[in-house]
């Protein structure tokens, strides 16, 4: 038996979860099981794996499995920005060659079509608006950042607005930034509600299992997945677990398991609205990418999202968010000064899976055995896509974004541990402190 070497165990205080209405989580598995697919990981990837499985075989048992509850774990703890279009850190104009581009908005906008629809027809309450986001500058760095991006999403076709500093507090409120590019297309959303409502609306030929950590697993003609109270055996499996799949044997040294940092604060009063002006409902994402995530929720609340760390067995670490949480409360205060008396009601850390070249894996890992893993930080279009299509791939559906997604070379080799780690740490506090005052 293959032992899984790491489990998820994500922090206490997610706001999104907590803020979320609760819901009764499914029952754990107890015993043996036998069903055709089983799924390991219920966030967005994992969730919109089962229910197309479950639509393309409507006489098969589906079963998914989470560790932990539906909406606590990193798929309910981003910042909601469900974004169709492509920003390559590697290219000068952030967009690169334009076919790939050209095909990575098709496959972003596939994945927000999906969900859209999905919230639609099940009444999902998930707060998702069409607002857009503004990618604000603080200095000429910045600036220039939000130029080339601007000239880059030109040439896919997107228009885009370049609000001066001074106009910028009728849309946000504040007067913290110098230029904002404000690019549509992006919905807002609370993640959280979103993926406990996925789960709660998912066909009745899904099984699904939470509070059930696959500890072990048995790779042959089945595959078996073993728990501590229990076994489930499968003719296929379907990772979805994101960089814990380096756990389960697969893409070893290849994937990167980095943890972001976010607080949210409580709800503020009419006055400190009236105080705050701007819309009611906006996110803002640094034209650094250090820099800080900011919303403004439909639910009143400001989310702040800074600071970054590498843990390669993919658990959080209680010092750091103690630590990275003041970094929130400063950039709070800088760019809120009237709402200096605005708390935090909840701070929390994630994580994301990285590579080192930017690419995630699609498709077959071993016989029986598929993944759709390391969506860089993209999960609520990209995993939501890259789920749908492996499950119509499986079906033996053709589209020429599977293709795109098979032709991928897969996530890097990295180097080894302990020099990874110190690497990888070494390039995010570079970062940070190259972001100045984005952060
Ligand atoms: C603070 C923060 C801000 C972010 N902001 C955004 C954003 O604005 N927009 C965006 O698109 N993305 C954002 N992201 C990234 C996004 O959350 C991830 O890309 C997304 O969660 C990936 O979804 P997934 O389903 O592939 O993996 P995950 O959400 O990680 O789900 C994998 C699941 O597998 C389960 N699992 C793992 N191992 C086992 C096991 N042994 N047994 C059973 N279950 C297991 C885990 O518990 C987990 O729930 C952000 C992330 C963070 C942390």
């Amino acid at each position: 038996m293959q032992k899984v070497t790491s489990l998820p165990a994500d922090d206490a205080l997610p706001g999104w979860y907590h803020t979320s209405a609760s819901r009764t989580p499914r029952p754990a598995h107890v015993g043996q099981k036998q069903a055709r697919w089983a799924i390991v990981g219920a966030g967005l990837t994992g969730l919109a794996a089962a229910r197309q499985l479950a639509l393309n075989f409507p006489d098969d048992e589906i079963v998914l499995i989470e560790a932990q509850e539906v909406g606590f774990g990193s798929s309910g703890r981003n910042a909601g920005f469900a974004i169709d279009v492509p920003h390559d850190i590697g290219a000068k104009d952030y967009i690169g060659e334009v076919k790939t581009a050209n095909l990575i908005l098709q496959l972003n906008t596939l994945g927000q079509n999906y969900l859209r629809d999905i919230v639609r027809e099940n009444g999902i309450d998930c707060q998702m608006s069409e607002s857009g986001k503004y990618q604000a500058a603080v200095g000429e760095q910045g600036i220039a950042i939000l130029e080339a991006y601007r000239s880059g999403l030109e040439k896919i076709g997107r228009k885009t607005q370049m609000i001066d500093g001074k106009d910028l507090p009728e849309h946000i409120g504040i007067s913290y930034y110098k230029k904002a590019l404000f690019i549509p297309g992006t919905m807002l959303l609370q993640p959280s509600a979103l993926v406990k409502g996925l789960a709660d609306s998912l066909p009745s030929n899904v099984t699904l299992y939470e509070y059930t950590p696959i500890s072990g697993i048995h790779y042959g003609d089945k595959v078996t997945l073993v728990h501590d109270k229990g076994s489930i055996t499968a003719d296929k499996l379907i990772l979805a677990n994101n960089a814990f799949a380096s756990h389960f044997g697969f893409l070893r040294g290849r994937l990167l398991p980095t943890f972001l940092y976010g607080s949210l604060s409580r709800q503020l009063t009419p006055e400190e609205q009236a105080r705050l002006g701007g819309k009611p409902v906006w996110g803002v994402i640094p034209a650094h990418p250090f820099g800080s995530t900011l919303r403004r929720t439909v639910d009143n609340r400001i989310l702040v999202r800074n600071s970054f760390s590498f843990h390669s067995n993919g658990r959080p670490n209680e010092k750091l968010l103690r630590h990275y949480t003041e970094n929130h409360r400063k950039s709070f205060e800088r760019r809120f000064p009237l709402l200096s008396d605005v708390d935090f009601e909840y701070s929390w850390s994630g994580a994301i899976c990285l590579s080192e070249n930017h690419e995630g894996f699609f498709g077959q890992l071993a016989p029986n055995v598929y993944g759709a893993l390391c969506c860089n930080g993209l999960g609520i279009t990209r995993g939501t896509a890259t789920g749908k299509l492996l499950a119509d791939m499986i079906a033996g559906k053709q589209h020429p974004l599977i293709d795109f997604l098979k032709a991928s070379p897969g996530p890097n080799k990295t180097p080894p541990e302990p020099f990874l780690s110190i690497g990888v740490n070494s390039v995010l506090k570079w970062g940070h402190y190259r972001a100045g005052m984005e952060v």
